[in-house]
């Protein structure tokens, strides 16, 4: 993916007369043709401000009563919870966005840097505290294991390399040509991408803590550390170019302002449309098919569904040529997670933002949902604690959080009706005994969701949480291409296409379809 483009920020970021003489052009055009988005995540409804800034008339279907689908927010007695993302990073893609319709991002969404990033805190009571500043870093890795630290600056260095070609160079390529693929290998290989990133982070530093500190981030967008390939090491170098980020209000901030972009172009977002089928003239997309029986024609579609669930149940009585369900089948999903949002009627001052709490059996427990498939009794977990930054999204002396769990999917088997409140309670105890003692009894408001609700409410194949695993095997050519393999004027956008999951990355899916998309001239 290329850098942020400045001519195009700084040249399209106050409306110009002529801009504005454009986009009321676009409004009253006779005909323009006409985009249908399934779904309203990060990725659709990026992809619904690329399509509207081309001249197309766009209209974004959401099955749930409101936006953002895993960046959805729930409401209730007074505390905002974001129910996924909360770690933003890669703020230029935000404002590339804004700069689309000739907006600001930062006059709708005020970020603030965080400094520390994060907390990782160990079972045996250390900790490391990630810095934005370089320097003091540096220090902090040398406080951990001082021999280390030259091994660190070398993964460093690396993590930069990597970005260079995966993210800034790769990121943007629609890889829908094997030719694409075989391009990038040298690169692939001189990078070491065959290699996990445990196994890079391991040959630059010895310390365990440290080794983890390089290599969890997959975790965040659905990989196993110990398989997902380095290219993922990019992360470290992207958090600390241009910082993480927590957005006032919370995430939702962020999804909210979006819908109101695509309104501004005098576009549409509904909610409570569920479609049931991409209607197809032959082998092309033709439109949709709502729950309730309506049809809506399209010139084209943009699917921000989990493919799998698309391609299984969207095109009845086509006949697939690459991700036939045996195909589907043989795919390795991403995990899923058990959230736990809460809010309590007093403040835990002492707890960061962003904590990761890594349990004692880490590596193990990460074969427990990725390759065993098994509910461990054990866990490593991530707590936010947003009213640490926000005091906007819980009630006056309250503190607002949540506590992630990562799990197996549902290929498990595991009955999460019956298992669900044992697992919160033993969560809820192992926090009661170090973080929140006796926070139990300060409950106020309490939601619960689990690999179910990626199934039923995101209708996510399996309940996996972030897609198509980011196995090398399963990335850039080998993942589902943005340019529908199955059906004419069909494109993919979010976490099961290329580049795959994190806001970041569904973000840079809608960046790849304004590649592939004809423009809206060629279709009128
Ligand atoms: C708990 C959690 C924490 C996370 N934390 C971070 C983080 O801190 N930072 C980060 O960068 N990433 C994070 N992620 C990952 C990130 O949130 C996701 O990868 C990203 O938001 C997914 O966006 P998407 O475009 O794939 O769409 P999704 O969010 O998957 O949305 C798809 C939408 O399509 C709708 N839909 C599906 N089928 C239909 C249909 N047939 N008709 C109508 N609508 C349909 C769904 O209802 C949903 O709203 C997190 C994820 C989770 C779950």
């Amino acid at each position: 993916m290329p850098p942020p483009d400045k001519r195009l920020l700084d040249s399209r970021a106050m409306s110009s007369p002529t801009q504005e003489a454009a986009s009321v052009t676009h409004r009253s055009a006779p005909r323009r043709p006409h985009a249908v988005v399934i779904g309203s995540g990060f990725g659709g409804l990026a992809a619904a401000i690329r399509l509207g800034a081309r001249g197309y008339r766009v209209t974004v279907l959401e099955r749930l009563d409101g936006p953002g689908g895993r960046a959805y927010v729930h409401r209730r007695d007074g505390f905002t919870f974001d129910s996924g993302p909360t770690i933003v990073t890669a703020p230029f893609l935000f404002d590339e966005l804004w700069s689309l319709c000739g907006r600001r991002f930062a006059d709708d969404v005020q970020l603030v840097p965080m400094d520390p990033f994060y907390r990782i805190r160990f079972h045996d009571g250390s900790h490391i505290d990630c810095y934005a500043d370089s320097e003091r870093m540096r220090q902090e890795v040398a406080r951990i294991s001082p021999t280390d630290l030259a091994g660190y600056d070398r993964f460093n260095r690396l993590s930069a390399e990597i970005y260079r070609v995966g993210f800034e160079e790769l990121g943007h390529v629609p890889f829908s040509s094997i030719m694409d693929m075989a391009k990038v290998a040298p690169d692939m290989v001189r990078l070491g991408s065959h290699r996990s990133i445990y196994s890079v982070a391991a040959s630059h530093v010895r310390d365990e803590r440290l080794r983890f500190a390089l290599s969890f981030h997959p975790l965040f967008v659905g990989g196993n550390p110990f398989k997902v390939t380095s290219i993922y090491g990019l992360i470290t170098h992207l958090e600390r170019k241009f910082g993480v980020h927590w957005a006032m209000g919370g995430t939702g901030r962020i999804v909210d302002s979006m819908v109101r972009l695509i309104e501004g172009q005098g576009n549409a977002v509904r909610f409570g449309a569920e479609v049931r089928e991409i209607t197809l003239q032959g082998r092309r997309a033709t439109g949709v098919k709502l729950a309730d029986g309506e049809q809506i024609p399209a010139d084209v579609v943009v699917s921000n569904g989990d493919t799998a669930w698309v391609y299984r149940n969207l095109l009845p009585g086509l006949a697939r040529r690459r991700w036939t369900d045996r195909k589907l089948d043989r795919v390795r999903y991403s995990m899923s997670l058990f959230v736990w949002y809460f809010g309590t009627r007093r403040r835990y001052d002492d707890v960061p933002h962003h904590t990761i709490m890594v349990g004692p059996r880490y590596r193990q427990l990460v074969e427990d949902i990725f390759r065993r498939k098994v509910l461990s009794d054990n866990f490593s977990l991530y707590l936010h604690r947003p009213s640490a930054t926000d005091p906007s999204v819980a009630p006056p002396g309250c503190d607002a959080y949540y506590v992630l769990s990562p799990v197996p999917h549902l290929e498990s088997g595991v009955d999460w009706e019956e298992r669900a409140e044992p697992y919160r309670k033993a969560v809820a105890d192992f926090l009661d005994e170090g973080t929140l003692p006796g926070f139990q009894s300060e409950i106020v408001t309490s939601l619960v969701t689990t690999p179910r609700d990626f199934q039923d409410r995101l209708l996510s194949h399996h309940g996996a949480a972030f897609g198509f695993e980011p196995v090398l095997l399963q990335s850039a050519w080998f993942r589902p291409h943005n340019l529908s393999e199955e059906v004419e004027r069909l494109y993919l956008v979010g976490s099961s296409t290329h580049p795959g999951a994190g806001v970041p990355g569904v973000i840079s899916s809608a960046r790849v379809l304004d590649r592939i998309v004809p423009h809206a001239d060629a279709l009128a």
